[in-house]
């Protein structure tokens, strides 16, 4: 196959959504790609970039793949995450992940009491959380003066893409449309990309998990007054039945992030995912907790309520070389695994490599950027969202064969880490490089 695709003009990418996603890939294709082969644009529906106020914590993969999209974003990232304290463990130095607790009465003999530790998980991370919006705004403040380089619309919310001989075309609300040779969807959980897609196919709906989560702030001086000192230092996973709180420290200390899990519910809201709550609510919820568990969620400011929904594995993430997704829209998974946003970052990482590997604007060299992508990313984020569930259960005592012996969680709790965390980020890109260039020689072999 010759460069049929072949243009003198730089291939034109509109990545739509601009959450950690699109920003990721935007940034990592101005690292990686040459500007006059690959042209980016970001449309993002809302009118400036933003980000909830909560924490996010980021797993050693994730690292990683900051660095592979660009050392700035590594650094930057450096810069405002709150590190995690270190344990001698056996005459060797690691990082504490997680300090695990009980949140409730044990039921049954021989069981914990409220708040007994059940376990420490460790692992090599020296960095960890952030507060979401001053990681956005790091990573907005690594983007050339934007306007200027025409690089980012606000106010474009996306609602069909057609393709034709001609390229794609993206339509927005506004009633603006922009011809492109690919769109890269980065609009999250309620794809309008992944449906386009999938159009004429199976149609892959989020389905929601049977779990809720109230997600607030609170100071830390308070924060440590219910919980103890190690709010202030640890990122800590309070187990009970048919839920769990994760909490953690961001913004160098100054505030608590907390994340209380409720199981077993509904989801009343329809399409509203996400619902103002009070701290009653979540005093409802969690009424036959302990008392510091009671006391915290007392202190949460302006808790928001949280659906969680997940999506079915997609048989493919990319279309022909001009649709292709990245982050919660190709994958969006329960947070129990802490994993979504790196898995988009990591997705960023390798998407934006094998498409700053184009040397010609090419749109069949697209297809095969966007089907090497696909081969390396799909299994991957995929299992994710399965091994994300089942977290979920473990944690909340309804994990089948484990429940609430305590042992067994204990056990359970360290392992089944290991292949998110020690991904070689390099390795992965240097995969998906092989399959773009083994389709390359089969396609030149082909008549
Ligand atoms: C309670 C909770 C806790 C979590 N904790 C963690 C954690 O600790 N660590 C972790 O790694 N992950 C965590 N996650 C997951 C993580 O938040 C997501 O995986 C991540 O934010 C997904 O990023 P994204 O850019 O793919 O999508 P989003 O963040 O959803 O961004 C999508 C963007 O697209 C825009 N958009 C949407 N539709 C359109 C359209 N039609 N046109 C144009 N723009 C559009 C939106 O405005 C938005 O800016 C958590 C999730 C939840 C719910």
């Amino acid at each position: 196959m010759g460069d049929a695709g072949a243009s003198k003009t730089p291939l034109k990418i509109a990545i739509i959504g601009g959450g950690i996603g699109g920003l990721s890939l935007l940034l990592g294709i101005l690292n990686h790609g040459d500007p006059r082969v690959i042209q980016p644009h970001l449309y993002e529906a809302a009118l400036a970039f933003a980000e909830i106020g909560a924490g996010v914590g980021f797993l050693p993969n994730a690292v990683r793949a900051m660095y592979a999209i660009d050392p700035k974003l590594h650094e930057a990232y450096g810069r405002i995450a709150d590190e995690a304290p270190r344990a001698d463990v056996n005459g060797q130095q690691k990082y504490v992940f997680s300090k695990v607790y009980m949140g409730m009465e044990g039921r049954g003999s021989g069981m914990a009491k409220a708040f007994d530790e059940i376990g420490t998980v460790y692992n090599d991370n020296k960095l960890r959380n952030v507060h979401r919006a001053v990681f956005l705004d790091e990573m907005v403040k690594l983007l050339p003066n934007s306007l200027e380089a025409d690089l980012v619309s606000f106010g474009k919310r996306c609602t069909d893409i057609r393709i034709h001989d001609a390229g794609v075309t993206v339509a927005f609300s506004d009633g603006t449309s922009e011809i492109v040779d690919a769109v890269i969807g980065c609009d999250g959980v309620k794809s309008v990309v992944r449906n386009i897609l999938h159009q004429g196919q199976e149609k892959y709906e989020p389905c929601f998990t049977g779990n809720y989560a109230y997600r607030g702030l609170v100071p830390i001086e308070d924060a440590t007054e219910a919980l103890g000192e190690i709010a202030a230092v640890h990122h800590i996973l309070i187990l009970g039945y048919g839920g769990h709180l994760v909490t953690f420290p961001i913004k160098q200390g100054k505030t608590l992030n907390v994340v209380a899990f409720h199981g077993r519910s509904d989801w009343p809201h329809g399409n509203s995912w996400v619902v103002r709550a009070t701290v009653e609510d979540a005093l409802e919820d969690f009424k036959d907790w302990s008392e510091p568990i009671k006391k915290l969620l007392s202190l949460l400011q302006r808790p928001d309520k949280w659906g969680l929904f997940d999506l079915p594995p997609l048989k493919t993430y990319t279309l022909d070389g001009r649709i292709c997704l990245l982050g919660d829209c190709a994958h969006a998974s329960t947070p129990h695994q802490g994993a979504g946003a790196g898995m988009a970052i990591e997705d960023a990482a390798v998407l934006s490599r094998v498409l700053g590997e184009i040397k010609t604007p090419d749109r069949v060299q697209l297809t095969r950027a966007f089907a090497a992508y696909d081969a390396v990313r799909r299994d991957r984020t995929q299992k994710v969202v399965t091994r994300s569930r089942t977290r979920g259960m473990l944690y909340d005592f309804e994990l089948s064969g484990v429940g609430d012996d305590l042992e067994k969680v204990r056990d359970t709790l360290s392992t089944q880490w290991d292949w998110i965390w020690d991904l070689d980020i390099d390795a992965h890109c240097r995969e998906a490089l092989g399959i773009m260039h083994q389709t390359h020689m089969v396609g030149n072999d082909s008549p």
